[in-house]
This record gives C-alpha cells, structure tokens and sequence, in this order.
C-alpha cells in the first residue's frame, strides 16, 4: 500500500482553492483553521484509513472554508417571534421605533453631548439629556436614569433603606424571571426585610403594626407575573402613602412595566400608570423602558426631588448607569409619547399591540395555502383565532385576540410529538428562525408579530421537514 501525506500549510496556503479564503478571512485565521484541521486528520492518514482525495487540497479547502464561515456567523440573529407573546424577554423584548434607531446611529457614529452642558460649556449630568421629557411625561419632580428596572430597584432600596427595615406585603414578594427575587433584592441592597400581612390579604393595619424606629420605608411591587383572585385585600397607595407619609417613611413602588399613557383608550387591558401612582403619593417609582413604554433596555426611577437626589449619589449609580446608545433612543421613544393620537401607528410595540384580530386572521387566511402545500399531506394546516399575551408581567392574566397558522400532524398518537418536534426545529433552523410555539398537540404560529411578510415568505420555501 502507498502512504499518503498531508499535504504541507505553506503549500495549502499557496494553493488557488485557498487564495479567496486568505483574502475573506485573513492570513491567522486560515492558518489556524488548517492547522486545526490537519490535526484532526493525521491520525487518519497514519492508520491508512483516509482516500487521496479526502486530503487533497480542494477538499481540505473545502472543509475549512466552511468552518470559517461558521465562525464568522454572529451569533446575536434576528428571528421571527410568533410566540403570541409580544413583549418577549428572551427574544428582546420591545422593538425600537425609527426615530430611536436613527438616534442611536448618531450616538454610535459622533461624538456627544453625553456629559457635557453645551449652553454652559461646563461638565454635566447624563440624566439631564432627558429628565425634563420624563417630568413632563410622568409629572414627577426628578429622574434618574440606570441599566434597567432590576437595577433600578436595587439602587433605590440601597440608597434610602440600607441598614434599616423595608416593609412589603407578602402578597407582593414575587419572583420574575431570572432569579429576581424581592427578598433576594432587598437583602444584596443591605434592606432588612419586613413582611406584614398574608399572601392574599393585607390591610393597612399590617403595615401600621410593623412600624418601628428601625423602618426605612415601606414598597409596594406589582404582581407582575402572577395574580391573585378571590378573597384578597390590598392597601390602595394613596392609603399607603397616607400611612407612610404620617410616619415619616418614604412609601416605593415598583410598577414593573409601568405605563406612561392610559392603555384602555387602546382597548388594551389597563395597567397602573407612572403620574398616577405618583399622583397617589407614591414618593419614588420604578419601571422598564422595554416593557409597556417600547424603548431600550433601562430603569427609570422618578419621584421626589431629595430623594432623587439621594439615588443619584450612591456610588452604585455610577455601576448601574445607562449607556450613550440607550439615552439617545430612550430620548426619541420618549419624545413620541408627546403625541398620543398617533402613538399606536409610530411606537412598534403598541401598533403590534393593538393590531386588529380581524387583519391577523385575514393574514393567516391568505398564508395558510402556501403553508399547507409546503407541509405536505402529512399536516393539516388551518387559520384559527388565538391567544396571545402582552408578555414581561403586564397582564399576566389577560389574553390579546389573535390569530394563528395552527399546523396539526395527521399522524398516529405515538408519532404526533416527535413530528412537532421535527417541524419546531426546522422553523427554528431557517435563515432566520422562526419561532412558535407547541401546544395541544399543534404547532401554532401567531402572527400578531409577522409584520415582514417578504422575508417569511422567501425563505419558506427553504423549509426541510422529516416526513
Ligand atoms: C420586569 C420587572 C422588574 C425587572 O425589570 P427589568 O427591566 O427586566 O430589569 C422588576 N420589578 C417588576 C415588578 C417587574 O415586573
């Protein structure tokens, strides 16, 4: 038998068919990858187990060239959501309006006025870029601005309850997702916790009895992703702010999502609203920017003056703040909301929000053949109303209307789940995934969210299923 040789890097280096991959990926990238590769074949080649053509340089090109490609992919990928849920958490959240993409393209681009007062010419304050919007916008005395409301939770308990008693309903100490715990929370902000009445039913009583010389404040958290009904009793917060204010404690409250507007004059469900809780006698108030309000990723924390101005000396500020890119675009969302008639048509979260159920089921109507030919006859695709949700805690319990591309394997019991499974992972392995969501023994693609039908639409033809 004849020994074959790996043909050596300087040569393949050399070689045309890796000429464009020198030029694509440069010179340490390709090298690193034939070395890498040549490893892995050596043994191959040692115990005769490997062809000529197999080693050949075209071959080995090949093989490289894909792998370079593999790594130069990014792995942060648009997708398509039709999940039904439109605030989605892993998938992003809130999508950014075009004026707040063009604003965050300026502040990538050009330098700034970030922390420079220019009608002063003197330092300034990041906050100040857009605390007047948001005073305007919320009626709050003052605002301070962090990473997002996790953060903003953290910093406010820290900067007015360290070392002192925080007290809560224990209907309110929640988990949200990732491992946001209220009791976790408060103990890393140095908070002694304090829980006072029960998980459904806390009057203001509880809270009276609980106060101490050793309380700092008193917080209120909105169930976010849970609700309680039935027998339950909740303190109002201008009560609660009556009981605070009457003890010299500053009454919290984290809203979650929050809103800026009231959302029922978009026949949404309603949720809290920022000026009202304030207008209530919260004294500082807390939510998201990429929940119910549509913007980038942050924390707003506004309320009254002295105590804005405590939050934003906690050296933690400075660990929590917000980036260039995240103001500018908080900015130009925020700027929207001066204009609430036509807020659903600009603000994408709340035009997908408030699409119709009429228009998402004529969509699915007129995309239900193309899907049905795709599947082939093993499927049986239909167009049906559904249920989606807001999603991020707003209204964990309420249901938005929509529709849906159902897709039901017409198969036997036994076969049904791993055909779900096959069909989920192909959608999920096109160019850009698409996502559902399986469901009594369906897959079901709500198309609240399929707001670009071309780019669906060219690459479903691309769909492998394994009949
Ligand atoms: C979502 C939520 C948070 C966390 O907000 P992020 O912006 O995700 O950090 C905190 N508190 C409540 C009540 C929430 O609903």
């Amino acid at each position: 038998m004849m020994s074959l040789r790996l043909p050596s890097i300087d040569g393949l280096l050399r070689h045309p068919a890796c000429v464009p991959l020198l030029e694509r990926h440069g010179r340490e990238s390709l090298l690193a990858s034939l070395r890498w590769l040549l490893d892995e074949l050596r043994p191959g080649v040692v115990n005769g187990q490997l062809s000529a053509i197999e080693i050949s340089p075209e071959v080995l090109a090949g093989r490289v060239g894909e792998r370079l490609a593999q790594h130069q992919r990014s792995h942060v990928r648009r997708v398509f959501n039709l999940t039904g849920t439109v605030l989605h958490t892993n998938l992003g959240r809130a999508l950014l309006p075009d004026e707040a993409i063009d604003a965050v393209q300026m502040a990538a681009r050009y330098p700034l006025n970030l922390e420079f007062d220019l009608a002063s010419g003197k330092r300034g304050d990041r906050d100040d870029l857009i605390e007047g919007l948001i005073r305007e916008l919320t009626g709050a005395e003052a605002v301070t601005v962090v990473n997002n409301n996790a953060a903003a939770v953290l910093l406010t308990l820290n900067s007015l309850g360290a070392r002192k008693e925080g007290i809560i309903s224990r209907g309110e100490l929640i988990e949200i997702g990732g491992a946001f715990r209220i009791p976790d929370i408060m103990a890393r902000a140095g908070v002694r916790l304090h829980e006072v009445g029960t998980t459904n039913r806390t009057h203001a009583r509880d809270y009276e009895a609980a106060i101490s010389p050793r309380s700092g404040l008193i917080m209120r958290v909105h169930a976010s992703n849970y609700s309680i009904e039935g027998f339950t009793a909740r303190v109002p917060t201008a009560e609660l702010a009556e009981l605070a204010h009457r003890h010299g404690l500053p009454l919290l409250e984290d809203l979650g999502s929050g809103s800026l507007l009231d959302l029922t004059r978009w026949g949404l469900p309603a949720e809290p609203t920022v000026r009202q809780a304030l207008l209530d006698g919260a004294d500082i108030v807390t939510f998201s920017g990429d929940k119910l309000l549509g913007g980038p990723q942050a924390g707003l924390i506004v309320g009254r003056k002295e105590l804005i101005a405590k939050i934003k000396k906690n050296p933690l500020k400075r660990a929590l703040r917000v980036d260039k890119l995240t103001l500018a675009a908080l900015e130009a969302v925020l700027g929207l909301y001066r204009d609430p008639d036509r807020l659903a048509e600009r603000l994408p979260s709340l035009r997908l929000l408030t699409r119709p159920q009429a228009d998402i089921f004529a969509q699915a109507l007129r995309l239900r053949p193309l899907m049905t030919e795709l599947l082939g006859e093993r499927w049986q695709v239909s167009a049906v109303e559904a249920l989606g949700m807001i999603g991020s805690g707003s209204q964990p319990v309420a249901r938005l209307p929509s529709a849906a591309l159902c897709c039901r394997p017409q198969v036997s019991k036994r076969l049904r789940g791993r055909c779900l499974l096959n069909l989920e992972a192909a959608l999920r392995g096109l160019r850009i995934p698409v996502l559902g969501r399986i469901d009594d023994d369906a897959l079901w693609l709500d198309l609240r969210q399929l707001d670009d039908e071309p780019a669906w639409l060219a690459q479903l033809p691309l769909l492998q299923v394994d009949q």
